[in-house]
């Protein structure tokens, strides 16, 4: 019986408002192994399957990005690059016409386009080339067909995830006012996984549910009093910030991943919801003991095993308490770009200590830690995974975790497998 009062209580406001253990927290500053945060929109024009990405930005910029989504693009995309040249970046040309000209043209060539998201990079930004005022001129000219928004996925102060925080966020102004209630998801989750989730909240009587991003972006649900978030993924504290600020109100809930953070997932909307307990038993329960099944199958392969985790993708916390709490796994330590508590708070309560959880990075120093403890896995950056390699270290990319289904009861099992995976890469090397 899963009694729903042991699972984390629901937070009114903010997260922080519930007294916390304390959880002791190395903070380094120092060189960072990151992507920015234009990655992002490998899986955002995948999601919003009706929005477009025009990163105005350098040939580098556009580098990234093709670099990034050409192993995984398997549809037309919806994402380019407008490239500032020398003329621009000298300030000798008007980049500001120029952009506005790049966006008509594609949208007369693309009227699949519903949304037009401006990005900016960090070219965009030392020519100091005001994309929100670009945003609104294109507004006055093209809405209600197209509606232009902008954000900031430049910099390397930041990581990659906070681009898909900076594009939510750039969306929660335009959201309609209404304070009926209903339920927001929040954070990108691959359609299959959207799908799983309405029918579990179906099957509790939860809703209405809204998901943000949704399918299209064009459709925008609407915040007020009423909305209660639930958080997908752990890297969107600006856009929840933003949804509590026109009222809305935080579940708060460890993430759903595994059976553990899934059920207390649900559990967290059931009880804002008042469902009785013996529904989210039969709702929940034969979904769980599948999800627990699924991981037992990889269990005995990562049980007692070692794990290090990078700082790199703000994943790193709950899927730290799934492989420990689930899969048996030993966390040496549990790196995070940036700890927000009021995102990860379930999460902190749940996590089992570690020797080290640090926040931010001091590369060399990180990477002497990880040589001395040895572990049988490290989760980290694209950029370290092939010298960590070639020193004999099995590596799980912390971007996979991003761009593979990992959420929900059905997906368990393969979030497991993910880590499986490199083990026997190596342990087929080794032989
Ligand atoms: S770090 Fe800056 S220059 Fe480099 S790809 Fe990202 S936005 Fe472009």
């Amino acid at each position: 019986m899963t009694d729903l009062s042991a699972l984390p209580p629901p937070a009114s406001g903010t997260c922080t408002e519930r007294p916390r253990s304390p959880v002791a927290v190395l903070r380094e500053r120092g060189q960072r192994e990151v992507f920015c945060g234009l990655t992002g929109i490998v899986w955002l024009h995948r999601r919003m399957q009706d929005a477009f990405f025009l990163v105005v930005g350098s040939r580098t910029c556009a580098h990234l990005i093709q670099s990034a989504a050409g192993v995984m693009i398997f549809a037309e995309p919806r994402f380019g690059t407008a490239i500032l040249g020398d003329r621009d970046l000298a300030g000798l040309a008007d980049a500001n016409d120029e952009l506005d000209r790049i966006c008509v043209e594609l949208l007369e060539r693309r009227p699949d386009i519903a949304t037009l998201f401006l990005v900016g990079s960090c070219p965009s930004e030392v020519i100091k080339l005001d994309l929100a005022k670009a945003a609104e001129r294109l507004n006055a000219r093209l809405m209600p067909s197209v509606r232009v928004l902008n954000y900031s996925g430049s910099g390397i102060e930041t990581t990659f995830t906070q681009g898909e925080d900076a594009a939510l966020r750039s969306m929660v102004p335009v959201l309609p006012s209404d304070d009926d209630r209903r339920l927001l998801v929040v954070g990108s989750v691959a359609d299959v996984v959207e799908d799983q989730m309405r029918r579990v909240f179906d099957g509790l009587g939860i809703g209405p549910v809204a998901f943000l991003p949704g399918r299209r972006a064009a459709d925008l649900p609407a915040v007020g009093a009423g909305t209660r978030v639930l958080a997908a993924q752990p890297f969107n504290g600006e856009t929840v910030r933003a949804l509590l600020a026109r009222g809305a109100r935080m579940l708060e809930a460890p993430y759903p991943l595994g059976a553990e953070g899934t059920t207390a997932w649900y559990a967290a909307a059931a009880r804002e919801w008042d469902i009785p307990e013996a529904t989210f038993e039969a709702v929940t329960r034969p979904l769980a003991e599948r999800a627990r099944r699924a991981l037992e199958r990889y269990r005995p392969r990562l049980d007692g095993r070692s794990l290090f985790l990078m700082p790199d993708s703000q994943l790193e916390i709950p899927i730290a308490r799934v492989l420990a709490r689930e899969m048996g796994m030993r966390l040496l330590e549990v790196g995070t770009p940036y700890l927000d508590r009021q995102m990860v708070a379930a999460e902190l309560d749940l996590l089992p200590g570690a020797p080290v959880l640090s926040e931010g990075q001091h590369l060399e120093r990180q990477l002497d830690r990880l040589r001395a403890a040895r572990p049988d896995i490290t989760v980290c950056g694209l950029g370290l995974a092939n010298p960590l390699e070639a020193e004999g270290h099995a590596t799980k990319w912390s971007i996979e975790l991003v761009f593979t289904p990992i959420h929900g009861y059905d997906q368990a099992g393969d979030l497991a497998e993910l880590f499986v995976r490199p083990l026997e890469r190596r342990a087929r090397l080794a032989v």
